[in-house]
């Protein structure tokens, strides 16, 4: 009976025995809902900027989503393994990761001054096993995967555990011995993603994706719909083009440019630094007025900075500039040194007219004749300005975010906005760390061929946040079944007066959790209201309560945390109504 008893300890639990309190204040420190309802229902706390305890309540809904993702990555035949969160220098140092990675990645010494890093990610670690291990084509291809703590040294940690400094990843690794198998692994961590999120009971979509510092060509990443999403999320209202707004192409404007049809000349615009201010000064529309934004470049002398100039309506997007031949990685926009070093002039006041670096302009940019921009001269802007007949040493290229109403890089459609949870990111890496690793195994005739490799990410905390953004009402949590930490709470009123309460109480507690039922029993000695208030802050799905009114007459009240309005049945049905219910 040891093994009974132990499982229905952690399948029931009472909540006179459970000492974590919860809270109606929303706490000042959290901005977005999923945030406010994890510290107001004692999920988590936090210990430090982007550091998390997971409290017990927490700690089962996070179990949860790490048991469906390990069922589901065991059945597509991914091998579970575990690699430390330390990781030493040399290897990124081989991978060249130790210098592009930038100040997200936290480095230490021990004690012998030998540099490490906390693991932001395992591709190196996973690459050195796979060159010790994978000798022969006939052991791939391989999917190995570990869920695992991760440390990224976020410069704006927060929304507590959606984008925490220290987080817990399920990172899968396959390897290849050739394009076509690892297609082929992709795509099966495609599917496996989908049922991993529709068995979580998320509304969620892929979406292609820029692949950033882990690197490779072909990736999507999985979000969460959500209004308060991070992510900019772009789909096609004509076919199933979907992107992450980082990584949606704009495509030139069909028209062709006017033909110039002003003079240049040198405005005074005293204090017009902003886009907004000058085209309220000029009265010009915005789009009339160009953007011109310097930032590093990877050089020196006049390749220290990088012009890019974009429609003043428009917004830049760092993830297309990032990838621009002459512009420093990680992205970094020039301080007002570089500027002024650079133009002569300050921020606010920049324009391509005379500039000695490399100039970008984007391809709306172009369409734009008789344009406004700033003269490299403090308080002063240029008119009439003309791409061509003015500007001559630029390139064009796609460097703004796209907006709504653009037409689909996909040729049919325009772009519609939607707002995202990225939970999941999926990768086709190629050769890019077993060329530098040697990473290789041989082939069928012997011959040494370099593995092909891919890799499969899930934010295993962050989803749990996402999963509240996406399911809460006022009143609190609304879990997916398949992720609360209870299934039932079985709610006691007045129990400590009246004896039938508390015996009725007691054996049906005992019979739920016996049956195999997970409840949440509560036992405490506090009036109904803050009874049912932390029932539904919880997200309990299931509610079963016992009253002396409906005992009295032979019944029970059911309510699921989705419905307004309670149901009654015969007390002695409960087990029965309950697992229908629950669809046992
Ligand atoms: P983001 O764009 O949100 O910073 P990322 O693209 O850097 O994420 P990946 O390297 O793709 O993240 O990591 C895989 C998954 O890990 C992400 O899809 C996300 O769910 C999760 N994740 C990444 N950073 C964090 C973080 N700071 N806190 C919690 N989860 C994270
Ligand atoms: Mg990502």
């Amino acid at each position: 009976m040891m093994a009974a008893s132990l499982s229905h300890k952690t399948r029931a639990m009472r909540l006179s025995q459970y000492p974590i309190q919860t809270t109606k204040e929303t706490p000042a420190e959290a901005e977005i809902v999923s945030h406010q309802l994890m510290l107001r229902a004692g999920l988590i706390r936090r210990l430090s900027s982007g550091l998390y305890s997971w409290l017990p309540m927490g700690l089962r809904t996070l179990r949860k989503a790490e048991a469906i993702i390990r069922e589901e990555m065991n059945r597509a035949g991914a091998l579970e393994l575990l690699m430390p969160v330390v990781q030493p220098a040399e290897l990124w140092q081989e991978s060249g990761r130790w210098k592009e990675y930038g100040p997200e990645l936290l480095r230490l010494k021990d004690r012998h001054q030998r540099d490490f890093v906390a693991g932001p990610t395992h591709e190196e670690v996973i690459t050195d096993i796979a060159r010790r291990e994978l000798k022969s084509y006939r052991q791939l291809p391989v999917n190995f995967y570990q869920v695992q703590t991760k440390f990224r040294d976020e410069i704006r940690p927060r929304f507590g555990v959606m984008r925490a400094r220290e987080f817990i990843m399920k990172d899968a690794y396959s390897f290849h011995a050739d394009a076509a198998s690892l297609e082929q692994g992709y795509r099966l961590m495609h599917e496996v993603y989908t049922r991993i999120f529709t068995r979580m009971g998320l509304q969620f979509r892929a979406v292609k994706a820029d692949s950033g510092p882990i690197g490779g060509d072909v990736s999507q990443e999985f979000h969460v719909l959500a209004a308060s999403g991070e992510d900019a999320i772009v789909f096609s209202d004509a076919d199933e083009y979907a992107a992450n707004m980082e990584a949606a192409a704009a495509l030139p404007p069909s028209a062709p440019r006017p033909a110039p049809r002003e003079p240049l000349a040198k405005v005074a615009t005293p204090g017009a630094k902003t886009i907004e201010a000058l085209a309220k000064f000029l009265n010009i529309e915005p789009l009339r007025c160009l953007k011109t934004l310097l930032v590093e470049g990877d050089g020196t002398g006049e390749n220290a900075v990088v012009a890019l100039v974009i429609r003043g309506d428009h917004e830049l997007n760092a993830t297309k500039a990032q990838r621009l031949p002459g512009v420093a990685s990680p992205f970094r926009m020039a301080d007002a040194e570089r500027i002024e070093r650079a133009t002569g002039a300050q921020a606010g006041y920049i324009g391509p007219l005379g500039l000695k670096c490399r100039i970008y302009a984007d391809h709306a940019a172009l369409a734009v004749a008789d344009f406004v921009c700033g003269a490299n001269e403090k308080d002063m802007h240029l008119a009439g300005v003309n791409w061509d007949r003015d500007v001559r040493n630029y390139v064009a290229a796609d460097i703004r975010n796209v907006v709504e109403g653009d037409p689909s890089p996909s040729g049919k459609g325009t772009l519609r906005l939607a707002r995202g949870i990225e939970v999941g990111h999926i990768f086709q890496l190629g050769r890019k760390y077993s060329e530098k690793m040697s990473a290789v195994v041989l082939d069928e005739s012997g011959k040494e061929v370099t593995l092909y490799m891919g890799c499969y990410g899930i934010g295993v905390t962050r989803v749990v946040a996402a999963a509240i953004e996406q399911n809460h009402d006022e009143r609190g949590i609304l879990w997916p079944e398949p992720l609360a930490p209870f299934e039932v709470v079985l709610v006691a009123l007045g129990q400590q007066k009246s004896a039938a309460v508390r015996e009725r109480a007691e054996r049906l507690y005992a019979e739920l959790s016996g049956a195999g039922i997970e409840v949440l029993f509560d036992d405490r000695d506090a009036r109904p209201g803050v009874k049912f208030a932390d029932a539904e802050l919880l997200g309990i799905p299931h509610r079963l309560v016992v009253a002396e009114r409906g005992l009295a007459a032979g019944r029970l009240e059911y309510r699921h945390r989705k419905d307004s309005e309670s149901v009654e049945f015969p007390v002695d049905e409960a087990l029965a109504f309950l697992k229908d219910r629950l669809g046992r």
